[in-house]
């Protein structure tokens, strides 16, 4: 199976060849096409397996360029994953006119709300900085139809949950969720069974 094997952009085809990548890996395979129906995603994914690439290949695929709203949003539990994150939404979308920010908590609040300013298809980062910019009515979820979140056993902290969920409730009812996670605690599964219709469960 190639790349060209799914229905994608040509232009999104142009930035897959620029990341280097030549074929899909197990991941990306099982992900990928089902994604691009709009169908929920439960993936057991760890590090190494190319599963950046399977959310955001079909996320850059369905945001549409010319509307200048919020259209996904992808949280991850640290700064450094959400740097990483970006980058491989920067890299992939090079060539679609998709713009990409990352917050998180730690920089200044006022660069954020300036950056807001702007357009942003799709926002990368972590829950409790987002909740506070939708609260501010700076981020705005109603159009945001895809919500990833990327090691979600570590998101799903009682910490955080609470900042998901309240989230959650900015995005429209018709949304798709993706949840990546290494490992499966009951957590997720709460998750899953509250918030998650009928997912593809991938486990590799
Ligand atoms: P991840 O599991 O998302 O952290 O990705 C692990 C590494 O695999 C990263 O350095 C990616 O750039 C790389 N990678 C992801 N997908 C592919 C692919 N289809 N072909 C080659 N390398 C890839």
């Amino acid at each position: 199976l190639d790349f060209e094997d799914f229905v994608l952009k040509r232009d999104l085809l142009k930035g897959i060849h620029a990341a280097g990548f030549e074929k899909p890996s197990p991941i990306q395979e099982e992900t990928i096409p089902v994604a691009l129906t709009g169908r929920d995603i439960l993936a057991r994914a760890k590090n190494g397996t190319g599963k950046t690439a399977a959310f955001i290949i079909p996320t850059l695929e369905r945001v549409e360029p010319k509307n200048q709203k919020t259209q996904a949003l992808i949280l991850v539990p640290t700064r450094e994953l959400a740097l990483q994150t970006s980058q491989v939404c920067k890299t992939l979308g090079q060539h679609l006119g998709i713009n990409v920010m990352v917050t998180t908590g730690g920089t200044g609040l006022k660069d954020d709300i300036l950056r807001l300013n702007e357009t942003v298809h799709i926002i990368v980062g972590t829950p409790g900085r987002i909740a506070d910019l939708a609260r501010k009515e700076v981020v705005k979820l109603d159009e945001c139809t895809t919500f990833v979140m990327d090691e979600a056993d570590k998101l799903l902290s009682p910490e955080f949950t609470p900042t998901i969920e309240q989230l959650l409730n900015y995005h429209p009812k018709e949304r798709q969720v993706m949840l990546f996670s290494a490992t499966f605690p009951v957590t997720v599964k709460q998750f899953q069974d509250k918030h998650m219709r009928d997912p593809w469960e991938i486990n590799l």
